[in-house]
């Protein structure tokens, strides 16, 4: 009885409020997976998912209707290298933990939320947060845009970034203490690795993040191991800063799921990497922004040389046909221009590489669903998926840059904004 009174009352809170429809009117729907359009298509969103896509639907009496007759739609972009609380000062002196005695975790917090949204307007419906997140703001930040207290992308989040003793950090006197570990965990040992990951876990990270060589150390097999066994016994994926060498055969070996940068990776190594199906997030940083950022200190040779090692090396990774995921790491600031901009820099690179439209479009929606473990939820325009969708005047795969102009947003069948 009481199933039959609740199906009655689904029956007429539909009828009653069709409002809950929305129709799009889409000149052209594009599918990065198939590299395809299909022209005047409508499609019907419903309860924040796509319910159904076709050139012929009947659109229900008192839906809303939305005329993208003259765009071009695509599922939502996603970045899965970003790191949303965190501005780097560049230029000067100033070292990179200085922000650590200038920022309290509530300023990062909320810059990082502005960053979420200003990415969330610009087309990047999905973000995965890699940690520097200034002792687990982000959290907070993923907690409120999922409690509904503010519009913002899907987060996911690293907390502290995992890496044997020091962090990122180099050459900080004794006197000061390991202050790394405001946003950094030291693990030196296999044990150390298990604790560490379960701390993050505890405090509601949804992927794990290791560095394996940012110092003249690096992670060992062991400790990589650990890290994989411990994240993914508990559902979480592993992601690893490594650049190459030793630490990088490592890094494989020891069964992670994403390479992040891996400038230097040989044809070997990327083989392995597609062999067992290991994502490669290159964060193929454009010349522009490597002449902002030097050398690091010394981590990376200089901007001239690294640029076209950077491009190559994506070059080769796509002849090789490893998974790959479209990752910025943009951290920097530069005048008149937002961090969206930044991030769409980076296509240069991808179109330099010889990297097809199509493809490069399914490293930014469906190929990063499924790293996040995300593509039953999102990632392409498919019925019964969250609708995630974006539109701009141009056709994506006849020029990749379109996506700059992107002038609609859908964010859980949300409008957030439109032309
Ligand atoms: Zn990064």
């Amino acid at each position: 009885m009481l199933k039959r009174l609740a199906l009655f009352l689904t029956l007429i809170s539909i009828q009653a409020f069709p409002q809950n429809i929305i129709a799009i009117r889409a000149g052209g729907v594009v599918d990065p997976v198939k590299g395809s359009v299909a022209r005047n298509q409508i499609i019907l969103v419903q309860d924040g998912k796509i319910k159904e896509i076709g050139p012929s639907l009947s659109i229900p009496a008192g839906a809303t209707t939305v005329d993208l007759s003259h765009e071009w739609l695509c599922p939502g972009l996603m970045d899965t290298h970003v790191h949303l609380t965190l501005t780097e000062v560049t230029g000067g002196n100033a070292p990179f933990e200085s922000f650590y005695l200038k920022e309290s975790s509530t300023y990062r917090g909320l810059r990082g939320l502005r960053n979420a949204q200003d990415l969330l307007h610009a087309g990047f419906t999905t973000i995965r947060d890699l940690g520097n997140d200034g002792n687990y703001a982000l959290e907070d930040v993923r907690r409120s845009v999922q409690a509904g207290m503010f519009d913002g992308p899907t987060i996911l989040t690293a907390g502290k970034i995992i890496a044997p003793f020091g962090g990122q950090s180099t050459s900080i006197p004794p006197e000061q203490g390991p202050f790394w570990r405001y946003e950094y965990i030291d693990a030196d040992t296999s044990e150390e690795m298990r604790k560490a990951v379960r701390q993050n876990i505890y405090y509601g990270v949804d992927v794990i993040k290791l560095v394996a060589d940012n110092s003249p150390y690096h992670l060992s097999l062991d400790e990589v191991k650990a890290a994989v066994d411990e994240a993914h016994h508990a559902g979480r994926a592993v992601a690893v800063h490594v650049y190459g060498g030793e630490a990088a055969d490592n890094v494989i070996d020891g069964g992670v799921d994403s390479v992040e940068h891996g400038f230097f990776l040989t044809d070997q190594q990327l083989q392995k990497m597609k062999a067992k199906g290991i994502f490669l997030v290159g964060t193929d940083t454009p010349r522009s922004q490597l002449d902002i950022v030097g050398t690091s200190g010394g981590i990376f040779p200089p901007p001239e040389v690294l640029a076209p090692k950077i491009i190559n090396r994506l070059r080769r990774a796509y002849r090789v046909g490893v998974k790959m995921a479209f990752g910025t790491d943009t951290v920097i600031e530069v005048p008149n221009k937002t961090r969206a901009d930044l991030m769409f820099d980076y296509l240069s690179v991808w179109r330099e590489a010889g990297v097809p439209a199509a493809d490069i479009l399914k490293c930014m929606t469906s190929n990063p669903a499924e790293l996040l473990r995300i593509n039953q939820e999102r990632g392409t325009l498919t019925p019964g998926l969250a609708a995630d969708i974006v539109a701009m005047p141009a056709n994506p795969l006849d020029d990749i840059e379109s996506l700059r102009k992107i002038n609609f947003v859908m964010k859980n069948g949300k409008i957030i904004r439109r032309p």
